[in-house]
Formats: structure tokens, sequence, C-alpha cells
């Protein structure tokens, strides 16, 4: 049976994800189909949705403004899965802060149970790559790519950690059930295996 994975195009970097995901599909062997989610009647037809990078408060508001947040945090509360890298997250979260300028009122959807800090990393080196363990994808370290990247400050009991950053231990990479949020861009790495993670909980949903 044939998997679809949307991934929401209103902003960030949607091509990336699309492409980073039609790969993973393909190392898995898989038979699926990789679509633009732009409005809401479209993610009926999904088994599970990818929320990509870019800018967190353009892309609640749009999806606020189209109808597309109701509609996610419906599915998603329903069981199906969903990947936010970066801003994705940031949207996925039910808390969010900017380091600089504090509050700043975001449409969220209010599902993952993390606190965020938005540019946690600040003007000095808001871009970095490091290498990551993320055990749930096997031993070989993972490359993150950290562009303006948030870090998860705090996170709810029924949350587990997938990821620190070495240096001080601040959380990257995190999944609440069908719900995974990271602080880099996996799509920009080269290696597919965390979309490849991400596709079989995906999977998983569909044939329960
Ligand atoms: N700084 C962006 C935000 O706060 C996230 C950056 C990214 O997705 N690379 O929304």
């Amino acid at each position: 049976m044939s998997i679809t994975i949307g991934v929401l195009a209103l902003q960030g970097d949607v091509e990336e994800n699309v492409n980073a995901t039609r790969e993973a599909l393909r190392s898995l062997g898989l038979d699926g189909n990789v679509i633009q989610i732009k409005y809401p009647e479209h993610i009926a037809r999904i088994d599970g949705l990818i929320i990509p990078g870019g800018e967190s408060t353009v892309i609640g508001t749009l999806a606020m403004l189209n109808g597309s947040l109701k509609v996610i945090r419906e599915r998603v509360s329903a069981g199906m899965p969903v990947l936010g890298t970066c801003a994705g997250m940031i949207v996925l979260a039910k808390r969010a802060y900017d380091r600089v300028v504090g509050e700043t009122r975001q449409q969220l959807l209010n599902l993952l149970d993390v606190t965020v800090e938005r540019n946690a990393f600040g003007r000095q080196i808001d871009s970095f790559e490091a290498d990551l363990s993320i055990r749930v994808i096997g031993d070989k370290p993972f490359k993150g790519v950290f562009i303006r990247a948030p870090v998860v400050k705090s996170v709810g009991s029924n949350v587990d950690v997938l990821a620190r950053l070495d240096d001080n231990n601040r959380i990257v990479a995190v999944q609440q059930g069908n719900m995974i949020g990271t602080s880099f861009h996996p799509e920009l790495s080269g290696d597919t295996r965390l979309h490849e993670y991400f596709i079989r909980l995906c999977k998983e949903y569909k044939n329960r």
C-alpha cells in the first residue's frame, strides 16, 4: 500500500524536505508520494506531515489564516505523525519565546509539550554544524545543520529527548509519540535517516 507524506508548503525550505523525503522512501524501498500541502482540504489525503524550517511566525500566521492550523491540530491529535524541523518544531510547540524579544504571541499548534527558545544561538554563531548522537537512528553520528536555530528549554514528562548538543547538553531533538521536533535541518544534511525514521512512524500509522 502506497504511503503519502505531505510537506506544509506555505513558507520555508519545502523543496529540500520534499527531496529528502523522496530519497528516504527510496532508501527504505517503499512505494510512496510526497506532496506539497498548501490548503487545509489536502491534509485529509496524507499519512504524515512535515512542517519545514523557515520563519515560524510566518508559517503559523499563514496556516492560521487559511485554516490549515486547525486541521493539522485535529489530525495530529488523532495520531497522524508529524515532523517539525527548526521553525516547524516551533510551530508544533506549546510554548515559544524569542531569546531577544521574548514572547511574540505567535500562532502555535500547541501540541508538543515543550518550551522552545527561538534564535537561541544569537547572531554571533547563527549558523553552524554539529555531529549529533541520535540513538533511534543508529550509532553513526548525524550531522546537524543549525540555522538561526531554536533550542528546547524544557520538556514535559511525556516527551523523549532524542538528541543533545555536546557542549552543554542543550536539547535539540525530541519525540512525543507521533510528534518529532528537531532544532536542526535534517533535510539539509545529505543523510536521510531521520526522515526514514519518521516515514516508519507514518507507515505504522497507516497500517494500524
Ligand atoms: N529563526 C526561525 C524562527 O524562529 C527558525 C529558523 C529556521 O527554521 N531555520 O522561526
